[in-house]
């Protein structure tokens, strides 16, 4: 038999697979999707067996063996092994990427093995029981695995041995010592005839053991059941009459449990949606669903009926969360729903954690997976829905290799399952709706609030103004007012702030240098709660200067508006006020998310203050003011999606105001009120934006009219940078059709990263059939030669921004 191998080493031209010979003690054990070791030039490398089969083209002096098989289970399926290869060629990424980017990292990581036994030490054959010794497991380390296997496999068809697991991973498998008593009462009762009379505790164990035959116990509880000593148990253990084991415990992600709900009575709206989908569903026809509800019209709900049915017919759903860290809300609901069928995937949670919530998934103890991107991957094998909530946000789609967009993905798979797909969001992208426009997708639409509360009053506020009136506060007067209505009424409020961290640069009063990073083109950002400069994009830091690099002066300031700054600020307004913060600072802790929230919640702050990472989710009744102090800072971005974007995020925030019985009123500060996506968001219509954005798409041939491709060449050299990102553009134009746009070479918007100089390209076309193919050839031309010049490229088809 040979194994067709994808190796863990991610370069050109090994970039394929290749064959190796499966010894034969191996052939009943392996399967495609099994991890493997493979020889490779004078290394030992990890791989992925793909395929099996029959012949190779390989001859067979050169042929070389597997050295080792990892799994006895393969880790990844058919579907998923098809998947990478799909992938491979709509992300141009290697299959290696593909393939490991399915797993958690426990499974790409380094690991060590560990060989179980089921059944007690006693019943191996001779020649293992030395290997054994009294245990019931042994590092791998210890014997050659091939010898072992071969001897294993005999007493697996002897049928006096079992395998558990071949593989653990190091520090993944949690497990706890507990004792089993020998399956075999015949045994047990020579055990006690040979125990001494006068040992008389011993005697009293053993014998009570003969009445609980295969039965496990934790030493703890034995001894104290028993009320004997540890020695004594110990002694009879070895004498046989039991072993220790390890058995496997979850850790458990949750840090509370969730209170139970029921399905709600559906509003007439949602009842419309849900029927739809229920049809779909009956009639397994894979329809891709586009749920486009306002902010509280109650998606969540529907989402929650239609994964009940999915139960129902036995199958599983998934759903994707934008993250799921920031929306501990959000998984909560589920698990109020489906209980223990839920697993969670996301970045708070720990590596062993991940890999436990993997595993439940794949032995299919649970039926729901709540997750963030990659959850798009889990492992179930009968998926009866997949659900997108919050379909427009950038984090679908991955920004390094492999390049993917979860919603690709889920409908990739849900032609594989002949299932749906639900896209929801109030403010959807607008490729999704321009698709449901052209009944590409099914749109289902959500018009009310569930609880047929108002929207919140959106009042627009133009700072310019209040410059000019004598206000220099960041609060415009309407806002401190409208706050401190709030604080005497004891309600609360949510002050966004378009930013991240402490988002403050130094400045030179006298020279106007800015502090920025030395290696790359960006501002330093000021943390106070460290009193250091950080750069965002390569991680580097210093102490705050006293004087100016430049100049000497000593009239070096802070400025720009941070969480922390905009704290301080509400303190000196409102003494009294309590805030909360969220924002990098405050939630580096693993589920310090959470206890914001909660303590929010519970109503321990007046203000939750915060950046990005607030505007989702939150679903508090007592919030009845939002405030978004600078609406402009995302609009200004160097990106055709700025104003999709701010008019997203805008409604977004504005939404978590009035939710419940107490209505809403939300704030927006701008420079720019007559800027249409801030203009906009005041009524909360998405079509009208829509039709507006859509206008601009057009003129400025932009998705979705077009299709976007963005090449980056990076170098440390700046004309080498220049130099070959002239070079791919160059061959680019011999290669595409005339009716291809491309733009550039330019310098990107952040021309300089981590020292590398950064330009890129923009290909735009309709409908180019020569596309991936030329593309294709770009990268070879890159990996075979460019990449020898230390250059970098990187092809991105849809990114999420330029
Ligand atoms: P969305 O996700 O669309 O913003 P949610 O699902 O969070 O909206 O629903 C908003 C609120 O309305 C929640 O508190 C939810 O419990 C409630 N809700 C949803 N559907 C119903 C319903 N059919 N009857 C009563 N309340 C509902
Ligand atoms: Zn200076
Ligand atoms: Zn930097």
């Amino acid at each position: 038999m040979i194994a067709q191998v994808i190796v863990d080493v991610a370069a050109y031209p090994v970039d394929r697979p290749f064959d190796y010979a499966v010894p034969d003690e191996w052939q009943a054990l392996v399967e495609a999707g099994c991890r493997v070791k493979v020889p490779f030039g004078p290394r030992n490398v990890l791989g992925f067996i793909t395929a099996l089969k029959e012949e190779t083209d390989v001859p067979q002096g050169k042929l070389k063996p597997l050295s080792q098989l990892l799994d006895i289970e393969p880790v990844l399926t058919s579907e998923m092994l098809q998947l990478a290869q799909w992938m491979t060629t709509h992300t141009l990424c290697f299959e290696i990427d593909a393939l490991q980017v399915m797993l958690p990292s426990a499974l790409r990581a380094k690991y060590e093995k560990t060989i179980h036994l089921k059944g007690p030490p006693e019943d191996l054959p001779a020649e293992l029981q030395s290997l054994f010794g009294n245990k019931t497991s042994i590092p791998y380390k210890k014997v050659e695995l091939a010898e072992l296997l071969k001897q294993l496999k005999y007493s697996i068809e002897q049928g006096t041995v079992l395998v558990k697991t071949v593989v653990k991973q190091q520090g993944q498998v949690k497990a706890v010592r507990k004792i089993k008593i020998l399956d075999d009462q015949v045994r047990l009762q020579q055990i006690v005839a040979d125990i001494p009379a006068r040992a008389k505790k011993q005697v009293m164990v053993a014998e009570w053991m003969v009445d609980h035959p295969g039965a496990i116990f934790s030493p703890d509880e034995l001894c104290q059941t028993l009320q004997i000593t540890t020695a004594v148990l110990s002694a009879v253990i070895e004498k046989g009459a039991a072993a220790y084991i390890q058995e496997e415990v979850y850790r458990d992600p949750f840090t509370k449990d969730a209170v139970k709900t029921k399905p709600l009575a559906l509003t007439d709206e949602q009842d419309v949606a849900l029927k739809q989908i229920l049809t779909a569903m009956k009639n397994e026809q894979p329809t891709t669903f586009l749920l486009h509800g306002i902010t509280g019209s109650g998606k969540t709900e529907v989402y929650l009926q239609a994964i009940q049915t999915t139960l129902e017919k036995g199958k599983e759903a998934i759903v994707l969360v934008p993250e799921i860290s920031l929306t501990p809300q959000m998984s909560e609901r589920f698990r109020s729903r489906f209980g223990e069928q839920v697993a969670v995937l996301h970045s708070g949670l720990s590596k062993g954690e991940k890999y436990d919530e993997w595993r439940k998934i794949q032995r299919g103890e649970v039926k729901v997976v709540v997750g963030a991107r990659s959850a798009v991957f889990a492992p179930f094998t009968n998926v009866g829905l997949f659900i997108l909530d919050e379909e427009h946000e950038s984090t679908y789609k991955q920004e390094d290799s492999p390049r993917y967009h979860a919603r690709d993905v889920a409908i990739w798979r849900s032609e594989q399952h002949h299932c749906s797909v639900i896209l929801g969001s109030a403010t959807p992208s607008l490729e999704s709706f321009a698709r449901a426009k052209k009944n590409v997708y099914t749109l289902l639409t959500l018009n009310k609030r569930a609880m047929e509360q108002a929207l919140p009053t959106v009042e627009i506020i133009d700072m310019r103004e209040q410059l000019k009136n004598g206000n220099r506060s960041m609060f415009s007067e309407e806002l401190a007012e409208a706050i401190r209505i709030r604080l005497e009424k004891k309600e609360q409020m949510v002050l966004f702030l378009n930013r991240r961290g402490f988002s403050s640069f130094v400045l030179c009063r006298d020279c106007g240098t800015v502090v920025q990073c030395k290696n790359c083109d960006i501002s330093m950002t000021y943390h106070r709660s460290q009193e250091k400069l950080k750069c965002h994009y390569c991680g580097y830091e210093e102490h705050v200067p006293q004087e100016c690099p430049e100049c000497q002066s000593e009239h070096i300031r802070f400025f720009g508006t941070g969480t922390q700054k905009v704290e301080s600020e509400i303190y000196k307004l409102f003494p009294e006020a309590k805030v909360l913060r969220m924002d990098v600072d405050t939630t580096r802790q693993k589920g310090a998310h959470e206890r914001i929230l909660d303590a929010f919640g519970r109503e321990e702050a007046d203000v939750l203050l915060g950046t990005q990472m607030i505007a989702k989710g939150l679903d508090f009744p007592n919030i009845t003011l939002v405030g978004v102090l600078s609406a402009d800072t995302s609009l200004n971005l160097p990106d055709f999606r700025a104003a999709e974007r701010t008019f997203q995020l805008l409604t977004q925030v504005s939404g978590r105001a009035g939710r419940h019985d107490k209505p809403g009123e939300v704030f927006i500060q701008t420079y720019t009120p007559e800027h249409y996506a801030i203009e906009l968001s005041k009524d909360q219509y998405y079509e009208p934006f829509y039709v507006q954005e859509m206008h601009m798409r057009q003129r400025f041939a932009y998705p979705p009219y077009y299709f976007v491709v963005l090449i980056q060449v990076t170098h440390e050299d700046v004309l080498m940078a220049a130099e070959y990102a002239s070079k791919a553009v160059d061959w680019l134009r011999m290669q595409l059709s005339q009716n291809v746009g491309i733009i550039g070479p330019t310098a990107a918007s952040i021309s300089r990263v981590q020292n590398r100089y950064r330009y890129q390209c923009l290909i735009k076309y309709k409908k180019e059939p020569k596309l991936t193919a030329t593309l294709q050839q770009l990268i070879r031309m890159y990996r075979t030669d460019w990449v020898k010049k230390g250059v970098q490229l990187t092809v991105d088809l849809d990114p999420s921004s330029i």
